[in-house]
């Protein structure tokens, strides 16, 4: 079944789904709509239409229903006192990042705070029965309505209304009799003026049928009664009926006020300010017609821009009148909207990003951004956010400990924008067509092109409205992992004892074996979970390879042959390998809470890895981290380790430990069981935790990070070590500086010798030369160099083979011997390092005959190696030193032979 042939079946029995005591009490007719049948409950007879179809919808505009007016704060005032009045416990909004629930980002209901997913199950757990909460839910796939529809938000209040049936709580009757009273009584709305309309509502696995409230047209709220579970053709009754009813908050405003949109009267004085700033003159005889129009229009076309052309062309405004009042207001009101939401979502430790839900973010920024620059509003977006939390933090006062980091992330958010304005006006220019739904989804996702921009350089006229519709679906939901199938019925559960004793060595009963698995009655080896590796050890002799849970059943996959069902086994935990995992664990606790408390409040874990001697933590960060913040919060982890603070361990219901410490606990993600265990170092850190962790923070002696590194966007990783690996770190880096200052000073004093040299042979390569050129026939040798005269009286060669000498003092010898002697061929043999290396001058008047470049060519070859120049002078060399003299030997005979 569909959900409307459900409808269709509940409302053929009307008695049993729809009808509440409040009707027959004051009498409300049942009636089925003339335009669409739908079947609405109403006190007023001459009502022949549903609320959709009526002829007062949206008439409440510039003329409320009321003589009291309420705006967003005074309405959650009223809506609180009346149900506090009833007795329900008015409880605090739960954060609108979604950190119980892995299906979800953000928190879309109020029914979500209370949901929890168990295996494919939901489950609900009420802290207080019956509840009303003052939820803030954020929506993302009617980005393109807001600010243009007058009613929709990205971020909005649900009046969350809850109950469950049993001694403390309600079901249909109360709940109806209170949302009529609190119309009625409390908001001072004739009865007259409301009407219910039968309906089914479905999502999480269960439904219900629901009456949905209207008054002249707008819903303001839905009472829906959950008490099938399944889906609409196939379910069965819950064992826990619910009463979920959700209300706008902003409705609630609205519908009081009359003001032409629901975002004059719910962001408090900030919608002023900005019109004046913007000197927009508010005509209310244009804005009143216009903004009905819309309303009324909205549901009447798909698309947005048919649903404003008709109410131009209805009211017979002029493009000037669009052009001064209508549009300018529009990007107002988006603007504030979108703040409000980043508001939120930054205060609860979201990140602006291109992945996940960070990604619904950074768009919302973009549009405002832009929306800026396309009306040419100058507006200081800090001033923005401080009226803003003035105003939320009457409802809700937690705000005001993170407006700085708000307005900080949004700062630099906007910066890295702006800078990258460049880059996308050229992959613009490049486009060669209007871009479909898919090219535009692609031009965001890859290239950080926004269609606002694409629309703001006429690149596009409209942005489709699917846009936003598909984008948010491919960003909704995380993906589920997957589990492998093992044959495991049966089997009870695996006691635990790395959560009790903790010994390391054990004997335990083998309840199941089969291929390499095993699985024992109890086990105190760690499975790995949680970002912690699995131990190692053996089990009856036999080393273990891998260690998993799957459900609370703990398998053991061993190397070799498997014990026999029924033995009793010996095990043994490699207890070293544990106590550097175990301190490596909660080390990653440790630099969790140091790196908030050093970068900001949008610092969670976003995942880590744990092995003996060296670890990861993966936090969320808007950059890469500066020397400066890796040093303070290694110094603040240290100073933790210093502190000497036990680390405590309790287990606490979970709704409990949720009251008690917040969504903080959730940093591993979801806990998908009703007891979690939640370790605290103090009250620096408490999480709810399934890993094994030192009894007190010195027990860890040391953290030391080594490197850190932007992995992806908003993410930034950290890789420590602690512990003796830590010490062992430390020492290692110690030594490395030593030997690297030690051969630092080596070559420094190296240097200092060459230059020593240099000076050297400038004053003696003179006196050298003078002796040399003295010698008139035969040979002689001065200082290791040897002149020696051919017969002939053709050629004279001079060489030497010492290494004294270096390449400067044979350049600088070769070159004034050549000179003042032009049959001169000079050579210099000498070896450097692993080398021996050759220079060659032959003087000008015997260079054509006895070339240079010939002759080391030549002297390389013997040197095993090469080497070439000019007639005049050349070098070269090789690595065969015990070829020296046959080297010398060789040129010898080209020269003077
Ligand atoms: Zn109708
Ligand atoms: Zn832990």
């Amino acid at each position: 079944m569909n959900k409307k042939e459900i409808l269709e079946k509940f409302s053929a029995d009307p008695k049993r789904y729809y009808n509440v005591n409040l009707f027959k009490d004051q009498g409300f007719e049942r009636r089925s709509c003339k335009t669409c049948n739908r079947y609405f409950w109403t006190l007023d007879a001459e009502r022949e239409k549903c609320p959709d179809h009526s002829d007062d919808t949206y008439s409440f505009i510039g003329d409320p229903p009321t003589s009291k007016r309420f705006d967003y704060t005074q309405s959650w005032k009223e809506v609180e006192s009346f149900f506090i009045k009833n007795n329900h416990t008015s409880i605090n909004r739960y954060p609108v990042v979604c950190r119980w629930r892995d299906d979800l980002y953000f928190t879309i209901a109020s029914i979500v705070d209370f949901q929890r997913v168990m295996g494919s199950k939901v489950v609900f757990e009420f802290p207080a029965n019956p509840l009303v909460v003052p939820q803030t839910c954020l929506r993302f796939k009617d980005l393109e309505n807001v600010g243009v529809t007058g009613r929709h938000f990205s971020s909005f209040c649900m009046i969350g209304q809850h109950s469950i049936p049993d001694e403390n709580g309600y079901w249909k009757d109360e709940c109806v009799n209170l949302d009529f009273n609190l119309l009625t009584q409390q908001f001072g709305i004739a009865k007259k003026e409301i009407t219910f309309v039968e309906d089914v509502w479905e999502g999480g696995g269960s439904f219900g049928s629901s009456l949905e409230y209207f008054v002249r047209g707008l819903e303001l709220g839905n009472a829906v009664f959950t008490e099938f579970q399944g889906d609409l053709s196939n379910y069965k009754t819950l064992d826990q009926r619910i009463i979920d009813m959700g209300a706008g908050l902003e409705r609630f405003a609205w519908i009081t006020m009359g003001t032409p949109t629901a975002y004059d009267c719910c962001f408090g004085p900030i919608t002023q300010k900005l019109i004046q700033d913007a000197g927009i003159d508010t005509d209310s005889s244009i804005l009143v017609p216009y903004f009905t129009e819309i309303a009324k229009n909205l549901e009447l076309y798909e698309d947005l821009s048919h649903v404003r052309k008709n109410a131009i062309k209805t009211t017979g405004l002029s493009d000037e009148q669009i052009n001064r009042i209508i549009t300018p207001l529009e990007g107002i009101y988006l603007i504030i909207d979108h703040i409000r939401t980043l508001i939120f979502a930054i205060s609860d430790g979201a990140l602006p990003s291109n992945v996940g839900g960070g990604y619904n973010l950074r768009i919302m920024l973009r549009r405002i951004v832009s929306t800026m620059d396309r009306l040419k509003l100058k507006f200081d977006l800090n001033e923005i956010i401080d009226i803003q939390i003035d105003y939320l933090k009457n409802t809700y006062p937690e705000l005001e400990k993170t407006r700085e980091d708000v307005k900080e992330i949004i700062s630099i958010e906007t910066g890295r924008y702006d800078s990258s304005k460049q880059r996308m006006q050229k992959i613009v220019s490049k486009l060669d067509k209007e871009p479909k739904v898919e090219d535009l989804i692609t031009l965001y996702e890859s290239d950080g092109v926004t269609p606002e921009y694409l629309k703001e350089m006429k690149v596009i006229s409209e942005i489709p409205s699917t846009f936003y519709a598909k984008l948010s679906d491919l960003h909704q939901s995380k993906k589920q992992k997957e589990q492998v199938n093992l044959p495991l019925e049966g089997i009870p559960d695996t006691e635990l004892l790395f959560y009790g004793d903790d010994p390391r060595e054990f004997d335990a009963k083998v309840l199941k074996s089969f291929e390499n698995f095993v699985i024992l009655d109890k086990t105190a080896f760690y499975a790995r979970g949680g970002g912690q590796e699995p131990d190692q050890g053996n089990i009856g002799g036999q080393e273990i390879m891998d260690i998993t849970k799957h459900g609370n059943i703990v398998v053991h996959e061993i190397k070799g042959d498997v014990p026999k069902e029924g033995d009793t086994v010996s095990c043994t935990v490699d207890a070293k390998r544990r106590d550097g995992i175990t301190k490596n664990h909660t080390s990653t606790h440790i630099i969790n809470t140091s790196a908030r408390s050093v970068l900001g409040s949008w610092v969670w874990q976003h995942s880590a890895f744990k092995e003996e001697d060296h670890a990861r933590l993966d936090i969320t960060h808007h950059s890469a981290l500066t020397n400066d913040d890796v040093k303070k919060i290694e110094d603040a982890a240290n100073s933790i380790i210093e502190k000497s603070i036990p680390v405590k361990i309790e287990n606490f219901d979970r709704g409990t430990a949720e009251q008690k410490y917040g969504f903080r606990i959730y940093q591993g993600g979801v806990v998908p069981v009703k007891s979690v265990r939640i370790v605290s170092i103090g009250d620096l850190d408490i999480e709810a935790c399934g890993g094994t962790h030192v009894a007190n923070t010195s027990d860890i002696e040391q953290i030391k990070i080594t490197k850190t590194k932007r992995i992806q966007d908003g993410v930034v990783r950290i890789e420590f070590v602690s512990g003796n690996s830590a010490k062992e770190f430390v020492k290692k880096k110690q030594q490395d500086s030593e030997s690297k200052e030690k051969e630092e000073k080596l070559k420094e004093q190296e240097k200092g010798k060459r230059i020593e040299q240099r000076q050297l042979a400038k004053e003696r390569i003179p006196v050298i030369a003078k002796s040399l050129l003295e010698c008139k026939q035969g040979t002689i040798t001065v200082d290791d160099i040897t002149m020696e005269l051919a017969a002939s009286g053709k050629a004279n060669f001079c060489y030497s083979t010492s290494d004294n000498y270096d390449d400067v003092f044979h350049i600088g010898l070769g070159e004034v011997l050549c000179k003042a002697d032009p049959k001169l061929v000079y050579c210099g043999l000498f070896e450097q390092g692993e080398k021996i290396r050759v220079i060659v001058y032959s003087g000008e008047n015997i260079s054509k005959e006895k070339s240079a470049g010939e002759i080391v060519k030549s002297i390389s070859q013997i040197l095993g190696g090469a080497g070439g120049g000019s007639p005049k002078f050349a070098q070269g060399g090789g690595i065969n030193k015990s070829k020296k003299e046959d080297a010398i030997k060789n040129a010898k005979s080209m020269i003077i032979e």
